[in-house]
């Protein structure tokens, strides 16, 4: 069964795809070419990522451009994925007092932008925090 182009770009986009060295064991975020490592030694291979982290520093964003005002105050942070690589993302579903350095959290799939006239809907990746009945 083929499955069209749009869910299998979907897929690595969204399901946090990483890519791992197997010479050194590094893995990174995105996709990479090559590492950084061993460079022409690379042993590159696509791996899952889980998803889960924990949050190293963020910031709660007051005001923002036209698109995400809406949303605001709303908490972008730092996440250091248990595989290693960092990312950038925001932090939902939760209250902002909720959210510290250190605090566990895993990805969800979620809209992130909808443009008014075009109605196009664009998901990605959030995180929320890990609480005990997960
Ligand atoms: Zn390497």
């Amino acid at each position: 069964m083929s499955i069209p182009r749009f869910w299998r770009n979907i897929q690595s986009r969204y399901n946090l795809i990483g890519t791992r060295c197997r010479r050194c064991n590094e893995t990174y975020f995105p996709l990479r070419n090559f590492c950084p490592n061993c460079r022409r030694m690379s042993k590159l291979e696509k791996v899952s990522l889980s998803g889960k982290g924990e949050i190293v520093t963020y910031t709660v964003i007051h005001s923002a451009s036209e698109e995400f005002d809406r949303q605001t105050p709303y908490i972008m942070a730092i996440v250091k994925l248990d595989e290693g690589p960092s990312l950038t993302a925001q932090i939902v579903d939760c209250n902002i007092s909720e959210v510290k350095i250190g605090t566990k959290v895993k990805s969800v799939f979620r809209k992130i932008q909808e443009d008014g006239e075009a109605g196009l809907i664009h998901y990605g990746y959030k995180f929320t925090p890990v609480r005990r009945l997960d």
